[in-house]
């Protein structure tokens, strides 16, 4: 095992006090192992992979020799309004490791107590949420989205008040970065002459080409920004719905954090609010690319004070709509079985996606029959109005991928998944976790690793199900 712990040490060049705080886990009481992800560890070459040994490390009991924990304070806008200082009052970096690339990765304690961050809050993480983190990170990273994962959790008999008593619960969140756009919004509210040795040394570590730039802060800006960019139309590809995008919630490189109260979108309708607590729908999965630009153009308000040129800033932020339909566009290509995708198909794409919404069909399982059989997916369409046009629909797909067929085939059975992490199906996990039985998230876990593999021996036909047409909307709590 490679221990890199890098922010610790930018932390002490900087010297500024209030930016973090170095301290042990608070332990959870009589911890238990709930999950284990092998595979991570492995990437990670982590030593402790008997529950004995990791699961005194996951509940804070144990804290490994060159290990260096650290809460970090960041700042953010939460709902579109300025929040202040707000984290991290409920985790800590442990450590900063290089996996088997030689990539700098965070391991990073949710639920370990709390620190002079937590604002009145108790510190932890319940059990409820601690699951839904564990098989969202598994669902994405398996369906190609750059995201966290987490190498483990662990119960306890920790008493934890949400809206009723819950569970405490730790899980070990790996990313390959914690650095929030938040961060710089702290900096430049409360310590603004750590923007410059902070920026460079966060371009040095992410982003090492953007130093040789001519503008290397501009270029920098450039970099994140289009990383965001291919997180949010890798979402959008998936049918995923993060549910609060704050910029405290989006890491620098782009990779999934701070799952809450996300969804799997099933009966295709992206105005479906899934945040029980999101009144206005700000973080719909419809406008998960508008909040995710207006993010990163707060963000790059910060790094007009290093001397980037407003006009330069605007210029860059006008080109993420463009961006972003490219990357949706080749991310939703080998859905389509398109070898050679041009802006016009985006058309056709659209129309599809109004079917399903008028349809109200499941987002997942279509592109699936799409791909096994057309025709079952053209019997879906109950309503005849309907399906006259989807039958016209089918043909202008059927003659765009002429001449490709088997290609295209092929490209979709390994682009459409027949497992997505469906809220019932985590809803499942939780209950019975919660009485005590961890089988069900390791199904879940296994299901997930292979998503576009058919599994008759470990699914269950409520994971392929739709949502019944008659079913509320869900809407997730926020607390956790
Ligand atoms: P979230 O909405 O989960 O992204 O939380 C925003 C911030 O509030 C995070 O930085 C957390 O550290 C902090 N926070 C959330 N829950 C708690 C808690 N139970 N105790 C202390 N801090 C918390
Ligand atoms: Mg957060």
């Amino acid at each position: 095992m490679h221990i890199d712990n890098r922010y610790a040490a930018l932390c002490d060049q900087l010297g500024e006090p209030r930016f973090f705080h170095r301290q042990r886990p608070e332990p959870l009481t009589a911890p238990q192992a709930v999950h284990f992800n092998q595979p991570l560890a492995e990437r990670l070459n982590w030593s402790w992979t008997q529950p004995a040994e990791w699961v005194p490390i996951l509940s804070g009991e144990t804290v490994p020799t060159g290990f260096d924990p650290l809460a970090m304070a960041y700042a953010g806008h939460q709902f579109g309004y300025w929040a202040g200082q707000l984290g991290d009052g409920r985790g800590l970096l442990l450590a900063q490791l290089r996996d088997q690339q030689n990539k700098l990765q965070d391991l990073h304690l949710k639920g370990a107590g709390r620190t002079p961050y937590s604002r009145g809050g108790d510190g932890r993480a319940v059990l409820r949420s601690s699951i839904r983190e564990y098989l969202a990170g598994q669902a994405l990273f398996h369906l190609g989205v750059p995201t966290s994962q987490a190498l483990g959790i662990v119960s306890s008999t920790t008493p934890v008040q949400r809206e009723t008593l819950e569970q405490g619960a730790m899980v070990l969140r790996v990313s390959d970065c914690h650095v929030r756009l938040g961060h710089f919004e702290w900096i430049s509210a409360f310590a603004p002459q750590l923007l410059a040795p902070f920026t460079e040394a966060m371009q040095q570590l992410y982003f090492p080409e953007t130093c040789q730039a001519e503008q290397p802060v501009l270029a920098f800006a450039e970099a994140v920004m289009l990383a965001q960019v291919r997180l949010v139309a890798r979402w959008q590809v998936v049918g995923f719905a993060h549910g609060v995008l704050n910029t405290d919630n989006l890491n620098i490189t782009g990779s999934t954090l701070d799952f809450g109260p996300y969804g799997f979108i099933e009966r295709f309708n992206p105005e479906w609010i899934n945040n029980h607590s999101d009144e206005n729908g700000r973080y719909t999965y419809g406008r998960q690319p508008s909040v995710v630009q207006w993010n990163v153009a707060v963000w790059m308000g910060n790094l007009m004070a290093l001397g980037v040129a407003a006009a330069d800033l605007r210029a860059l932020i006008s080109r993420y709509e463009s961006e972003l339909t490219a990357a949706y566009l080749a991310g939703m290509a080998p859905r389509f079985g398109l070898v050679a995708p041009e802006q016009a198909d985006l058309t056709w794409i659209g129309a599809y996606l109004d079917l399903l919404q008028q349809a109200q069909l499941d987002y997942h399982n279509s592109f699936r029959l799409l791909t096994d059989d057309p025709d079952r997916w053209l019997a879906q369409f109950e309503n005849s109005a309907l399906r006259a046009q989807a039958a016209d629909w089918l043909k202008t797909w059927q003659a765009r991928i002429q001449g490709t067929e088997a290609q295209a085939v092929d490209l979709m059975a390994r682009h459409n998944p027949y497992y997505v992490l469906r809220n019932h199906m985590a809803q499942t996990a939780i209950e019975q976790a919660e009485r005590g039985n961890y089988d069900e998230v390791a199904r879940l876990f296994d299901l997930l690793a292979q998503p576009f593999t058919w599994q008759p021996e470990r699914h269950r036909p409520a994971d392929l199900a739709p949502l019944a047409a008659d079913a509320p909307a869900c809407a997730v709590s926020c607390s956790s």
